[in-house]
């Protein structure tokens, strides 16, 4: 079996990491017996360098027509990139919105994993942290607050501004799908977290939610307040399976679950759309500080695309020996930079790489 993966290296350390997880993903194609066709696309600063705009036409048709869309991360130093000299509609992370909205990517998943031999970076105590935690957030991407009518008017003499929070059942009832699919190739279990004590929107979000439910009788649903939500993600983290929630918590929510893990170069993303498409990119930036030095730590670009093979190609197995040879190179001690702590092996991208993909 054949599929089309459109590679979009981005800036910075983006085509260092992206190089890696390319050869994992070829360690695991060998392995399982499928193929990848990979076209490599431009975005970002690099696509204004080429074409004096950060995304093309020919990009978004080329990333449409494939299977999935792998992607590093794009952008420079903001201080001194000339890319940040130009109007916003043009700098490169314009090139990112257009690219999700174009795709119509709705739903965004963000892990949050601790490894046991990275306990030392999580800012909990051993006693919350217990048997350690293993979350996804599923967060609506394209609705909500930051989609709603707003303006600034003079009301009574007074500069009084709105925003509106707009959902219909459509719109929640498509996240809503995704995280009972998800949590089924996981725990089973989805807790959908809403403000349903005092917003019109949130009880709108429950009642479908509840409805989704029934199609999913073997997922365990549960709802939680996002004020709770917030406390026990930092008290009890270990109690999440998936999180469901709409766009602003999920912003809010999800940078809260990625930060208690401690180490932002393992972080990985997937944004997905209705069919099984989805763009699989790290958490972190381009991190111009450190681009071209061979050290920025590629595993949150390769565990996105452990996560591109399980919701887009439906290979879970390669999905999990990709998941497992990371866990391995950890445990024999193996860190970049980024990880390191005392007695441990220092590698830089490539060996990493290389590491990963040989215990695939
Ligand atoms: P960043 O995530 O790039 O870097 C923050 C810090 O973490 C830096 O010290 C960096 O060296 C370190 N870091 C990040 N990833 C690492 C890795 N894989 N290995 C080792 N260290 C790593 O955030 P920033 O500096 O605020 O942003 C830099 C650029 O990235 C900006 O142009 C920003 O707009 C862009 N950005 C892009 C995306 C994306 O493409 N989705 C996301 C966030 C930021």
């Amino acid at each position: 079996m054949g599929y089309k993966i459109a590679v979009i290296p981005g800036d910075g350390i983006g085509p260092e990491i992206v190089k890696q997880a390319q050869r994992v993903l070829d360690a695991a194609a060998a392995k399982y017996g499928f193929e990848l066709g990979y076209t490599s696309l431009l975005m970002g600063g690099a696509s204004i360098d080429a074409n004096g705009v950060p995304l093309t036409e020919e990009t978004v048709s080329i990333a449409k027509a494939s299977d999935a869309v792998l992607m590093g991360s794009i952008g420079g130093d903001a201080k001194t990139s000339p890319w940040y000299q130009l109007p916003p509609n043009l700098r490169p992370e314009a090139g990112l919105l257009g690219i999700r909205k174009a795709l119509n990517l709705f739903a965004n998943l963000r892990p949050a994993y601790l490894y046991e031999e990275l306990k030392a970076a999580c800012p909990l105590s051993d006693e919350v942290i217990g048997d350690g935690f293993d979350m996804v957030i599923v967060r609506e991407l394209t609705g909500g607050l930051y989609f709603g009518e707003r303006h600034t008017e003079m009301v009574d003499g007074l500069r009084t501004a709105t925003d509106t929070l707009v959902y219909n059942e459509n719109e929640i009832r498509r996240i809503a799908v995704k995280a009972f699919e998800i949590a089924k190739k996981r725990r089973k279990k989805v807790c959908s977290v809403d403000k349903a004590n005092v917003l019109d929107s949130s009880r709108l979000w429950r009642a479908v939610v509840e409805e989704v439910a029934k199609d999913y009788p073997d997922v365990e649903l549960s709802h939680m307040l996002v004020d709770n939500c917030a406390m026990q993600l930092v008290k009890d983290p270990g109690q999440f399976d998936v999180i469901l929630t709409e766009n602003m918590f999920g912003d809010i929510l999800s940078d809260e679950a990625s930060m208690v893990t401690g180490s932002i170069g393992m972080l990985s993303s997937a944004s997905l759309n209705e069919t099984k498409f989805g763009l699989y990119e790290p958490s972190h930036g381009s991190a111009p500080d450190i681009a071209g030095k061979g050290i920025a730590n590629p595993i949150a670009t390769i565990l996105s695309a452990a996560m591109l093979l399980r919701y887009s190609l439906d290979q879970d197995e390669a999905a999990n020996a990709i998941e497992n040879a990371v866990k391995q190179v950890l445990s024999e001690g193996y860190r970049t930079t980024d990880i390191a702590s005392e007695g441990c092996t220092v590698v830089g991208t490539e060996k990493m790489g290389e590491l990963i993909a040989e215990r695939v």
